[in-house]
């Protein structure tokens, strides 16, 4: 009985899922608008374009004009967000259809949640504390154990420990730039995966002629969806390694819009992604190697130990 009632619910959340978003029909009052005086019917005047909704001013659309001094306006930020939680692939597809009133734009909200998970790492989380120095002068202590053992090994000749103790350097630097600018690394990955995930998903059931633009828009929508789930850990403070083992598990979600997206199954889309990840891994490791030998070439200062 319970789980006969469960599995109907289940079903009913699996049905709303794939409904579009629909606009409330238009109101057949008539208006008089505040700007321009113009009579007319329907939710925005048709000689300036303001909304009917604007009367008298009220807490609730003071508070609106307060948050849109950030871009924030009313265009379906909540909903965009809702929906990227609870029906992430649908919600894409709808928006690549054309519904683009409907939620708010991915690029816009991809730099706003990125300066957000940045004010929550430097501060704005529950104990108040600056979670990225944390985190780097840990990282700092790490790599400087590393070159100390790398110099007392005597099993190394000089040139190795020297090769050591800058590629502990890089990584320390490389470490520390993509946490100062999540925006950048984050548009860097998805640039590279793009292409791979494209070949992967151009002739999905769901979308048969998608675009490459059409698929880097879903990315930017995806990893908004993955970085608001990251973004919880940081906030309550997990402890770094449970904040790691979590962000490795919002990973594995990004399944669940790429499926809802491409109409794929789960294993037709999980294999997908697999075969995907195969030039992407070969593109990360190639530019690393370019990265190292470049730094190394231009600060040959990357060879001292870390201060
Ligand atoms: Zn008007």
């Amino acid at each position: 009985m319970f789980l006969r009632y469960n599995k109907k619910r289940i079903k009913k959340f699996a049905q709303w899922q794939r409904v579009p978003y629909r606009v409330k029909p238009m109101s057949q009052d008539e208006h008089e608008c505040a700007t321009c005086g113009r009579h007319y019917m329907g939710n925005y005047c048709p000689q300036c374009g303001q909304s009917a909704k604007i009367g008298r001013y009220s807490l609730k659309n003071a508070f609106l004009l307060f948050i849109d001094v950030w871009g924030l306006g009313n265009r379906g930020m909540f909903r965009a967000i809702r929906d990227l939680m609870l029906r992430p692939g649908y919600m894409i597809r709808d928006y690549l259809r054309g519904m683009q009133m409907a939620y708010f734009p991915p690029f816009k909200m991809l730099f706003l949640i990125c300066a957000l998970s940045l004010l929550v790492e430097t501060g704005v989380n529950i104990q108040g504390i600056n979670r990225y120095e944390l985190y780097m002068e840990k990282e700092k202590e790490y790599a400087q154990k590393k070159q100390a053992e790398a110099k007392a090994d005597d099993t190394l000749t000089a040139a190795r420990k020297e090769a050591q103790v800058a590629t502990y350097n890089i990584f320390y630097m490389l470490d520390d730039k993509a946490r100062q600018n999540p925006q950048l690394t984050v548009l860097v990955y998805m640039l590279l995966f793009s292409g791979p995930l494209y070949l992967m998903f151009r002739h999905c059931p769901a979308i048969p002629d998608l675009r490459f633009s059409e698929c880097f828009v879903a990315m930017v929508y995806i990893i908004n969806m993955l970085l608001i789930f990251i973004i919880i850990p940081s906030f309550l403070c997990f402890s770094f390694k449970a904040e790691a083992y979590f962000d490795l598990f919002v990973l594995f979600l990004a399944i669940i819009p790429i499926k809802q997206l491409s109409g794929y199954s789960y294993w037709g889309t999980i294999w997908r992604i697999a075969v995907a990840l195969i030039p992407l891994t070969i593109i990360v490791l190639t530019l690393f190697v370019v990265i190292m030998f470049l730094y190394i070439m231009l600060h040959p200062e990357l060879f001292e130990h870390l201060a």
